[in-house]
C-alpha cells in the first residue's frame, strides 16, 4: 500500500509540471486561420452573420469592421463563415 502511494505520488509530480508547460503554452496563442479556409464571406447566411457570432469581436469604436478569434484580418460584421457559432 505503502509502495502505491508512493508511485502515484512520484506520477503526480512528473505529470502536473508537464501539464503545466502545455496549458502555458498554448493559452492565448490560439493562431487564427485564414477566411479561405474557414469559407469566409462578406455576407450573411440567412440570419447568422459575424455580429452575432460568439467569436466576433467588434471595434472599439463600434463601427466598421472588427476582428475574430478564429479567422484572422478584418471581418465584417455582416460576413459569416463555417465556424459560426451563436452568441
Ligand atoms: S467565426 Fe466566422 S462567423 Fe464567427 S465571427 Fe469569425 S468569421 Fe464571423
Amino acid at each position: 500500500m505503502d509502495k502505491i502511494s508512493r508511485a502515484d505520488a512520484l506520477k503526480g509530480l512528473i505529470v502536473l509540471p508537464v501539464l503545466a508547460a502545455a496549458v502555458a503554452g498554448t493559452a492565448g496563442q490560439a493562431d487564427a486561420g485564414s477566411k479561405a479556409q474557414f469559407k469566409y464571406q462578406n455576407k450573411p447566411k440567412g440570419s447568422a452573420k459575424c455580429s452575432n457570432c460568439r467569436f466576433y469581436r467588434a471595434p472599439k469604436s463600434g463601427k466598421g469592421n472588427g476582428a475574430c478569434s478564429l479567422v484572422s484580418g478584418s471581418i465584417s460584421p455582416n460576413g459569416w463563415c463555417i465556424a459560426w457559432a451563436k452568441k
